[in-house]
């Protein structure tokens, strides 16, 4: 019964990233998220129900349009499987309790940004203040540890991230200090530092591997999200573990 419903959320994860997807490259362009159907940026083909069907149908057509025959971006199916991958490993770690509903809170606020982040290098409002309430109730409704928490770890969020952007005047943007805000609630105050962290790593090995294999040139602008998405996931889910580790180094 487990692993059937471990697949049910998979499946939801993958039907969930594409909606994201979707949602990610719509609303910084001010467009509806429910209509027109998808269509190919290139020669403008609708797509048909089979094909908007999240990985399958990028297998099924090799990436390539049905009409035009130009190449779709890889990024979309695995944007899909990541969200099918994340979705199943929040049951497999949570089971039925609120705090799963924490975990499909973040994992969809970061998916969805990750998406506009590399489409238009934006981390859009509307999607931040869409967030912002589900994000306090699904995390006052899990209990946390205390009732300020959540919103010191907001205040931490925020106002961290706030004093390097105005240290650094570049490479971080305004979105990226009120997505700090929103992580902070989910991840409380100590882990959303940590998060930064471990999002500035990830981000630091990522751009040089990109300047490596000349896939940007320097100084272009490498979208962060992707490393926020990572480091913020990464420490939602392992912290505890680092902390015991570290602690038990001295204890
Ligand atoms: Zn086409």
């Amino acid at each position: 019964m487990t692993t059937l419903i471990t697949i049910y959320f998979f499946l939801l994860g993958l039907i969930m990233a594409s909606f994201t997807n979707v949602v990610g490259l719509r609303i910084p362009v001010g467009e509806s998220i429910v209509r027109p159907r998808s269509r190919c940026p290139q020669c403008g083909h609708q797509l048909s129900g089979w094909e908007l069907i999240p990985v399958v149908s990028y297998l099924l057509l090799q990436g390539k349009c049905r009409t035009c025959k130009s190449h779709v971006s890889l990024k979309y199916p695995l944007i899909e499987l990541t969200g099918g991958l994340l979705y199943a490993y929040a049951f497999i770690r949570f089971g039925w309790t609120i705090e799963l509903a924490v975990a499909l809170v973040l994992t969809s606020l970061l998916l969805t940004l990750v998406m506009s982040d590399l489409a238009y290098m934006l981390v859009p409002n509307k999607i931040l203040l869409f967030f912002l309430p589900i994000s306090l109730i699904v995390r006052y409704l899990s209990g946390p540890e205390n009732w300020y928490n959540p919103i010191i770890g907001g205040l931490t969020g925020f106002l961290l991230l706030f004093l390097i952007f105005l240290l650094s005047r570049q490479g971080m943007g305004a979105g990226d200090v009120k997505l700090f805000g929103v992580l902070g609630i989910l991840l409380g105050p100590l882990h959303v530092v940590i998060a930064l962290f471990v999002a500035a790593f990830v981000g630091s090995v990522v751009g040089i591997a990109l300047l490596a294999t000349k896939k940007v040139a320097r100084k272009q602008p490498i979208p962060f999200v992707p490393s926020i998405a990572a480091g913020a996931l990464l420490t939602y889910y392992f912290a505890e573990s680092w902390i015991a580790d570290y602690l038990a180094l001295f204890l």
